[in-house]
């Protein structure tokens, strides 16, 4: 039976419900299940990541691995893919993980493909799509490499039910390398919420929301639908929002299950960001505004009124 190795990626609430996707579709599929994290949340992983089906759990808890940094993580995973003897490696579409593969995949000439949205995996064969053209059409990836490794978009695929289960734990060593580049810190976010990449329901805003004031008006409804907040460039220029908030070719990938685009005139680039949404609301005033042909709903309006109905009538019945 062919091995299938799981890189997980947690939260201060465990494995991200991304990585807990890829244990359910590897599990689902037959093979031999395998997990890896890093850094001291990486024992917790192991035991959550047995309850999903992961038969065994390569680590390495030591505390110079909690943040990433890619000389350490790179050699580390290489040598729990050797040590697996796993053919097939999957991992989020995560930021960290589009830096680290690549460079895991040009160290054991694997072939690595990313930002993927859908995975249909036997135990002896795999087929993977990703969108191109900000979504237009798609592409079906073949891989030829002995080693494949594939990163998947985040909320594609279904979670299982938790079992009972237990992963064994091979603790690896950190690596002893002189590393050529060190991190001095780390500042976090401060928002509760889930990552606009991780996110179940995004509300968006746009220059349609008029200022950084009215931008506000979008925080009821997000608050109702626990949703995270997601902007476009136009904004983020402005100054309005971060740019940890912007969705689009220069910003954030997403792929929720909602998501609600308010002021939003739906430019290409901004569409290359959101278009892997599952539904797609779109509040703008203008009924010829490009982003009403990529929505699945439109409401012709002005967000002033719209936004504020919506939240009192999403209150009323969650
Ligand atoms: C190289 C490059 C990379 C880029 N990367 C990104 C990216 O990553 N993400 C991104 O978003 N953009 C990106 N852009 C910018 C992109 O081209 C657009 O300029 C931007 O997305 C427009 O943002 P917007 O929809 O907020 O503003 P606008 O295009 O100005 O649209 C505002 C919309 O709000 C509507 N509106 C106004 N008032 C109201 C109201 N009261 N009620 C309802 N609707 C209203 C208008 O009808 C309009 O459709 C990039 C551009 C370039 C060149």
């Amino acid at each position: 039976m062919s091995n299938v190795l799981v890189f997980l990626e947690s939260t201060n609430n465990g494995i991200k419900k991304s990585s807990l996707e890829l244990l359910s579709a590897a599990k689902n599929s037959g093979r031999n299940v395998l997990a890896c994290a890093f850094g001291e949340s990486s024992k917790a992983a192991a035991e959550e990541a047995g309850k999903y089906g992961a038969a065994k759990a390569f680590i390495c808890s030591d505390a110079k691995l909690n943040d990433y940094n890619s000389e350490l993580y790179s050699a580390l995973a290489v040598q729990a893919i050797k040590d697996s003897s796993a053919d097939l490696v999957l991992a989020s579409s995560s930021m960290l993980a589009r830096d680290l593969f690549p460079r895991v995949a040009a160290k054991l000439d694997a072939a690595v493909t990313s930002d993927c949205t859908d995975l249909e995996l036997t135990a002896d064969n795999i087929n993977v799509k990703k969108p191109l053209y900000s979504g237009k059409c798609k592409a079906q990836v073949e891989l030829s490499a002995d080693i494949k490794i594939v990163l998947m978009r985040a909320n594609q695929l279904p979670v299982n039910e938790l079992a009972d289960g237990t992963a064994e734990v091979v603790e690896l060593s950190a690596p002893e390398i002189d590393l050529k580049t060190l991190i001095k810190e780390v500042v976090k976010g401060t928002s509760e919420k889930l990552d606009l990449t991780e996110a179940n329901i995004i509300v968006s805003g746009g220059r349609g929301m008029r200022d950084p004031e009215g931008y506000k008006i979008l925080e009821p409804l997000a608050e109702t639908l626990n949703a995270t907040l997601g902007a476009t460039r136009a904004i983020v220029d402005d100054g309005w929002v971060p740019h940890n908030m912007q969705v689009g070719q220069t910003g954030k990938t997403v792929a929720p299950t909602l998501y609600i685009a308010c002021g939003i005139s739906g430019a290409i680039q901004h569409l290359a960001g959101m278009s892997g949404s599952k539904v797609i609301v779109a509040i703008n005033k203008d009924p010829e505004a490009p982003i009403f042909k990529k929505a699945n709903y439109g409401l012709v309006g002005d967000v002033f009124d719209i936004v504020p109905k919506l939240t009192e009538e999403f209150k009323a019945i969650l």
